[in-house]
């Protein structure tokens, strides 16, 4: 095995500003003043903030030194499941941060943003196209914001055709989102249980399923990593009872260019851009959740809409039944942008190479893991994997030891103890843009930690050891958070 990346070193310790800060030090001299004083407003005289004095070397060495406290993907694989954590071309970024988008204000009238309009219409028209649905919105902020919105669209529609349904089909394999975006629509989530191939079955569908059950939610691929195989029959069931099928698409990573969602019976599904699609993402934001949509969905959309006339792109707001505003202005601007930039330079042909990969990538992790760990469902996966630290409990080690160990060789943990439906899970996403070498890498540290629970336990219930900060009592962090540093 090569020598692991390793966390030691330089790393600096580093105070607050306020700690560091000295009466008098001064970051930055104003130029002298060629105007008369004049007393600020009543309110703000007097005592001012307590903010500390301090140089700029100060200042850049603080942010610079806590910056090397985070691990991101662009230092090294994070493989957190469902989260998609891929790495994102900088090139996007680069558009995102054209002069003539950044300064584009959104109260611009239409024919003096005409560029940021047309992109937004020929976006909507690529993610309606990779969907395989008939129309799409940008509006919503995130997931679960899009989740929330394909709701109200399904409540929308249920309420055109003057059936008020209450309840909603949501599978113990769906992201933790999703009853919640149910719920907040005033839908009553219904659970139903995966069978033991991880999978939907159409009979535990078909047993819960009635005329008071507005439809489905399902996410596809699950967050097992595992195709809804069973989702035409699925689909079947529940509208033959008048129900609709969406799908949490945020997994869509895996199936670009190969899956028409809008074809095997999907009726409305959001797509996760912050995971797909090009734009880094945790630490709370930005993201962008389109919905996309089939034809009878069309006129629930959130307003305004982008439109062409005659050449002109405009912004409407003539749809009498859409559901109305879900965030402000556009959505999230720039986050569109970057994907529009990242699905531009692709190309279809390298959409679909990028789930054959990252599909590839996850399987080939399974297969060369799955005599080192119990892996929780022995059959072809998507873009991740699920496996177990049932074959490590004998030693009394358990997936969090693990998982902390990781970080002791260079690797963010994967995702863990998610799904619920795998006791003790650790959920592996390599995604498409982690190299053979790289994979390999995490494998092998995969494999030596496994081999260390067995010979000595206790190094694992320590880890992780070289890190800045060690072993965290998780219990005492939230039940008596320090908020001061
Ligand atoms: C990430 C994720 C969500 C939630 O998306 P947010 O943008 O975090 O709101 C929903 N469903 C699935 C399957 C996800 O992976």
């Amino acid at each position: 095995m090569k020598e692991p990346l390793g966390t030691t070193g330089l790393i600096l310790n580093e105070p607050l500003l306020w700690e560091k800060g000295k009466k008098g030090r001064c970051g930055y001299s104003l130029p002298r003043r060629d105007v008369e004083p004049c007393p600020l407003d009543q309110e703000l005289t007097g005592e001012g903030p307590d903010f500390p004095d301090l140089s700029e070397v100060d200042v850049v060495r603080h942010y610079t030194r806590l910056s090397q406290w985070n691990f991101g993907v662009d230092t090294g694989m994070y493989p957190l499941g469902s989260c998609t954590m891929k790495y994102s071309p900088k090139t996007n970024e680069r558009q995102a941060s054209l002069l003539g988008f950044t300064g584009a204000h959104p109260l611009l009238p239409a024919r003096l943003c005409q560029g940021a309009l047309k992109m937004m219409f020929e976006f909507e028209q690529y993610l309606t196209e990779i969907t395989g649905m008939d129309a799409t919105t940008l509006q919503p902020a995130a997931g679960a914001h899009g989740e929330l919105c394909g709701m109200l669209l399904i409540h929308a529609f249920h309420k055109k055709k003057g059936s008020q349904r209450s309840k909603i089909i949501v599978p113990d394999t769906a992201h933790g989102t999703n009853p919640a975006s149910a719920a907040l629509c005033g839908y009553r989530p219904v659970p139903v249980r995966s069978n033991e191939q991880g999978i939907l079955s159409a009979e535990a569908v078909a047993e819960v399923m009635d005329e008071d059950t507005a439809g489905i939610m399902v996410t596809n691929p699950n967050t097992l990593g595992l195709f809804e195989e069973d989702i035409q029959e699925i689909a079947e069931i529940v509208h033959s009872k008048g129900g609709l099928v969406y799908c949490d698409g945020a997994n869509v990573n895996a199936v670009m260019g190969i899956v028409q969602m809008g074809k095997i019976g999907i009726d409305v599904m959001q797509l996760n851009l912050h995971k797909t699609f090009s734009t880094p993402h945790g630490g709370g934001g930005p993201g962008s959740g389109p919905v996309c949509v089939k034809n009878e969905f069309e006129p629930f959309l959130p307003v305004p809409r982008v439109v062409e006339e005659n050449g002109r792109y405009i912004l409407s707001e003539n749809y009498p039944e859409s559901v109305g505003k879900v965030a402000a202005f556009h959505g999230s601007f720039g986050v569109m942008i970057k994907a529009y930039s990242y699905i531009c330079s692709m190309g279809p042909k390298n959409l679909k190479k990028a789930s054959q990969l990252a599909v590839l990538n996850a399987n080939y992790i399974k297969e060369r893991l799955k005599g080192t760990l119990h892996l929780a469902y022995d059959r072809p996966c998507m873009h991740e994997c699920v496996f177990s630290d049932k074959d490590q409990l004998a030693h009394k080690v358990k997936t969090l030891d693990m998982a902390k160990r990781l970080m002791d060789y260079g690797f963010h943990p994967p995702t863990v103890y998610f799904p619920l439906v795998v006791h003790g899970a650790i959920m592996v996403e390599p995604t498409e843009t982690e190299s053979k070498e790289d994979i390999d890498q995490f494998i092998e540290a995969l494999k030596a930690i496994v081999k260390e629970a067995g010979e000595d336990p206790d190094l694992l219930h320590d880890a992780p050891k070289s890190c800045k900060v060690k072993r965290l009592d998780e219990v005492a962090a939230a039940r008596k958070p320090c908020l001061a540093g």
